[in-house]
């Protein structure tokens, strides 16, 4: 078999050797509770403290204001319900967010409305891109939150989180964002955006599954615990500490954040390849925006196509990628993001996500570049409404 090409970084990412041999010890001979005073323990509590400065140097905040948690999704709720519940005591019931969050976010916006809540979903342009205009407009005295994602998990797009963040804090209304897709990526400052509260996840910057971070920033109103029990994380979310995981999280995103610049463009400049090679097939078109978006992202809908069948194509060449259908939730309904930037459902029906990374080499493009266009090529033959659709 050949090496598989793996195109679904947005999904997870593989663990670099460097993590691993970070965690290894963690799991075997440093095996101490990080709440014991002894030795061993005491380790575990200095290898916790030294991620969460991994942690805050990256996001330019103080070590203090880091919280771990079990996974992006966990750090969403926090952030959201815990900022819902405490502002809901002074009469504040509005929770502003987009159409095209992740499920992490919009099932708890969801859940929260069944409590009373309201919530304004804030449509987004063509290229999936919401404004800061939007923002304000939709703020009134009644509004607990701002939750609006740094960039999206399936077409890459990336929203104005700085001039979001400015309109906030010119409006007392405290800004969360699931920035899961861009930590580890692109530049994130919660100083520079004015962002009060953030949610990472290790597994999509090269570190393990099953750990994450929120940021809460001091002095903002929020309840003291996500989870009642032994006091961990200062008394915010008990729970004895995954420490092999934590200490993962922390490394890979010294990691990820080294070289950046030189990362971003390597990784930028395979993307344009594909993109530039993948849309000179007819009835093709790109989705998310041209430039705003994630260096790894491109988000392709090919006509006459559809998406499953396409990743089972790719597949059986070994190549690993995702499509915009929701085969996750067991429906066959389109992505609510392609829809939210206007595209028909049958055009959606035909969307792939190639996700690639700093891993990726060029001759994983070079497989993706020659397969594509055949399999693609192959599903028109045998679709019944190509002919149409090409002629049109
Ligand atoms: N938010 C976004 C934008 C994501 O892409 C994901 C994962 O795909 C999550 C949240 C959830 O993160 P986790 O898998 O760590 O729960």
């Amino acid at each position: 078999m050949s090496k598989i090409v793996y195109a679904d970084n947005a999904a997870t990412t593989q663990v670099s050797d460097r993590v691993l041999q970070k965690m290894l010890p963690w799991f075997s001979s440093h095996y101490g509770n990080p709440s014991s005073i002894y030795g061993i323990g005491r380790e575990g509590r200095a290898a916790l403290e030294e991620a969460r400065g991994q942690v805050a140097q990256a996001l330019h905040c103080d070590p203090s204001e880091v919280y771990f948690t079990a996974c992006g999704t966990e750090s969403d709720n926090w952030a959201i319900k815990g900022m819902a519940k405490t502002l809901a005591a002074k009469g504040k019931r509005h929770i502003i967010t987009t159409a095209i969050e992740h499920h992490a976010v919009l099932h708890t916006c969801k859940a929260l409305e069944k409590e009373g809540f309201s919530v304004t979903y804030l449509p987004v342009d063509q290229y999936g891109l919401v404004t800061p205009e939007q923002v304000e407009e939709a703020i009134t005295p009644e509004t607990a939150l701002v939750t609006i994602m740094f960039a999206n998990n399936e077409i890459g797009t990336i929203e104005p989180v700085a001039r979001i963040g400015e309109v906030c804090r010119r409006k007392g209304v405290p800004f969360h964002t699931d920035a899961v897709q861009a930590v580890g990526h692109v530049p994130v400052d919660v100083q520079e955006m004015n962002i009060d509260l953030l949610s990472l996840s290790a597994h999509k910057f090269h570190g393990p599954k099953g750990v994450g971070a929120l940021y809460i920033r001091r002095g903002i109103p929020f309840p003291a615990t996500l989870m009642e029990g032994g006091g961990q994380e200062r008394g915010r979310r008990a729970g004895t500490e995954n420490v092999a995981g934590i200490v993962g999280l922390g490394e890979a995103l010294t990691e990820a954040l080294e070289d950046l610049p030189e990362k971003t463009a390597r990784v930028t400049a395979m993307r344009d390849r594909l993109i530039r090679e993948l849309t000179k097939l007819p009835k093709v078109r790109l989705n998310g925006h041209p430039s705003l978006r994630l260096p790894g992202n491109c988000n392709l809908s090919f006509e006459g196509v559809e998406g499953e069948s396409l990743l089972l194509l790719l597949d059986a060449r070994d190549i690993c990628a995702s499509s915009g259908s929701a085969c996750t939730s067991g429906s066959l309904d389109p992505s609510h993001v392609l829809l939210a930037i206007g595209l028909p459902h049958e055009v959606a029906h035909g969307s792939l996500r190639l996700s690639i990374g700093d891993m990726t080499t060029d001759s994983d493009i070079d497989r993706i570049i020659e397969a594509v266009p055949q399999v693609v090529e192959r599903l028109r033959a045998m679709s019944p409404v190509w002919e149409k659709i090409k002629d049109n």
